[in-house]
């Protein structure tokens, strides 16, 4: 198999989540492909439910540490091409970008090498979903690579970081009454959309000089005339408009550039907010609490020469988790691709060549 007829292969095993589907049969793909290289020795890590990470290793101590994963998004309708159809220099498939292309090139270089020293392999699970393939592989392992790769669509750049993700629910109470006096009540939904201008301002002090500033969105708000909670635990509202809203609730997702800027401080302002408001807080959930990551420059080694890209259009990556934990810097480098998460993903061919070039003179460079 070349590069290209792997990728295919890779793309003809679909590995989205759900009841049906999920990373077992491509997982058991690239396990079963690893055992040709006697240089490598491969385990799979249960996360249940039939997945499973794979994490291989020659014998030495990491020295660089590829970090894969193995899952897509599901596919959505609105397809023209074909699954692998090639046009125009353009490899279509759900995967191709995300990350079917990057993981070929990785498991294509392989075939470059008689023996290694220090390198490791992570074939993972979940990280379009809820990062349990991450998570589970950093609860297990602990390993000091200098540098960790994940080879996401980068366009050929270095990408060296990325914000975090705190994502809060919560819900306030403030005090009904009839329009006609609004200083007798306390309406829950303005008192909402004052919290959140607050703490954008708030935010705001927290920049760096490569990730950018905070961002917050707003990402749901609802609210209205306390009725209750139904058997499902939802909020039953009314919405008269002569009363007086004394209940509300809301969603924020702030993608943070620093430590300092984390799930605790973001419910402190919160709290702070609410009761500046004449709220009570009534319901706080932490859904998110995701660190930002930054790779200063001089850590990273085998990428001279190599543009940098603009990390302030990223998005989070898991890989992110594994670099707190281990101490390591990473960096996202891979091909060109577009239609992520949609129809007609694609991935650029030659960019492909070009992305397994940098990995075998990495390798050839650290690891040999
Ligand atoms: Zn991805």
């Amino acid at each position: 198999m070349n590069l290209i007829e792997l990728i295919q292969k890779l793309i003809s095993i679909p590995s989205f989540v759900d009841n049906k589907t999920n990373e077992k049969e491509i997982g058991e793909f690239i396990f079963n492909y690893l055992k040709q290289f006697p240089y490598l020795s491969a385990e799979k890590q249960n996360i249940g439910n039939g997945r499973f990470n794979i994490f291989a290793k020659d014998s030495a101590q990491p020295k660089i540490l590829f970090a894969c994963h193995m899952d897509t998004v599901e596919p959505k309708s609105g397809w023209k091409y074909a699954q692998n159809k090639i046009k125009d220099n353009k490899l279509y498939g759900l995967g191709s970008a995300d990350m079917k292309g990057g993981t070929a090139c990785v498991l294509d270089v392989l075939r470059d090498f008689a023996r290694t020293r220090g390198l490791a392999l992570l074939f993972y699970c979940d990280e379009e979903y809820n990062f349990e393939g991450m998570k589970r592989f950093a609860e297990k392992y602990s390993l000091r690579p200098d540098l960790i790769i994940c080879p996401e669509i980068t366009d050929l750049k270095v990408i060296n970081g990325c914000r975090g993700i705190i994502e809060i629910y919560f819900r306030v109470t403030g005090k009904t009454g009839h329009v006609a006096s609004p200083e007798k009540g306390i309406n829950a939904i303005d008192g909402i959309i004052n919290i959140v201008s607050l703490i954008r301002e708030d935010i705001k002090k927290y920049e760096h000089p490569g990730l950018g500033n905070a961002a917050l969105n707003l990402a749901y708000l609802s609210g209205g005339l306390n009725k209750g909670v139904n058997e499902k635990g939802n909020l039953v509202l009314g919405n008269r408009g002569n009363n007086i809203p004394d209940i509300a609730e809301a969603v924020i997702d702030i993608r943070t550039p620093s430590k300092e800027l984390n799930a605790g401080e973001i419910t402190r302002l919160i709290k702070q907010r609410s009761e500046e408001q004449r709220l009570k807080l009534e319901k706080l959930e932490i859904r998110s609490d995701l660190r930002a990551a930054f790779s200063p420059k001089e850590k990273i080694i085998g990428f001279e020469g190599i543009d940098y890209g603009n990390l302030k259009e990223q998005g989070y990556f898991d890989v992110q988790i594994i670099s707190e934990r281990f101490d390591s810097p990473f960096i996202c480098f891979g091909p060109t691709g577009g239609n992520v998460h949609g129809a007609d993903e694609w991935v650029n061919i030659s960019s492909l060549e070009k992305t397994k070039n940098v990995f075998k003179n990495l390798i050839q460079r650290s690891c040999t």
